[in-house]
């Protein structure tokens, strides 16, 4: 353990914040261009525990973004993640599922203090907000796609939830037709990473009950309130 590890955060957060920080474990679905960049962000906060899920290997077209090394090529992503988290931050505890996450294999994120949403798409992220709200488990939703990006968070039977505020997409593009850039998938993996902070430390996330929007062309940044849909087919009903 590096005593001084944490200093220049803590003169931000406090002691008190950094030992609620140590105490959390945060739960990553997916680790492609913004789940590798948020899990070595959190390891390097010094969370306690990482839960890792993806179902891919590492593949040549991964490296314009996602943090990995020309030796973790076909390598499974949760594995490569794991070595560099533990690498980075030895105390970290990790544990890495080689699997898609759905209504089944959620139960590994059971103990989750927060969930970081990686995946790329509209079904998982509908099973991810009806396991958090089953389970009351806070999570931030993220997206990329070419320049820009997506961020909101989620507070179970609190705030609006994803199915509030996002409608299926008639046609969900995909990063290999629609291209994607590594300055997007950093931003956006930095923006929720600090949701984390805001909503452990200072009981405050920005995006609740809001959706941070941006485009890294046109230099937009934007903040778009949005409410609890009181026919919402998720949380609508009682818990
Ligand atoms: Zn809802």
């Amino acid at each position: 353990m590096l005593k001084n590890r944490h200093l220049r955060q803590i003169r931000l957060l406090g002691e008190k914040n950094q030992a609620k920080l140590s105490k959390l474990t945060v739960g990553i679905v997916g680790c492609g261009g913004i789940g590798s960049n948020s899990a070595l962000l959190a390891s390097q906060l010094g969370i306690k525990k990482i839960i890792l899920m993806d179902r891919d290997k590492v593949n040549e077209t991964d490296f314009n973004r996602q943090q990995f090394f020309e030796s973790d090529l076909l390598k499974a992503k949760v594995e490569a993640v794991a070595q560099k988290i533990n690498k980075m931050n030895s105390d970290v505890l990790v544990e890495a599922h080689f699997e898609q996450f759905d209504l089944e294999t959620a139960k590994a994120m059971e103990k989750a203090s927060i969930i970081l949403d990686c995946t790329d798409n509209y079904s998982t992220r509908i099973d991810i907000n009806r396991f958090c709200l089953k389970r009351k488990i806070p999570w931030v939703f993220a997206s990329a796609l070419k320049f820009e990006g997506m961020v909101s968070t989620i507070i179970p039977w609190k705030s609006a939830c994803f199915e509030c505020f996002a409608k299926k997409p008639k046609n969900e593009l995909s990063c290999e037709d629609a291209g994607i850039m590594n300055t997007a998938v950093a931003t956006i993996a930095a923006i929720q990473v600090q949701e984390v902070v805001n909503l452990f430390c200072f009981g405050k996330p920005n995006y609740a009950n809001a959706l941070f929007r941006m485009n890294l062309l046109d230099g937009l940044f934007e903040k778009i309130l949005v409410d609890k849909n009181p026919k919402c087919a998720a949380c609508a009903k009682k818990k």
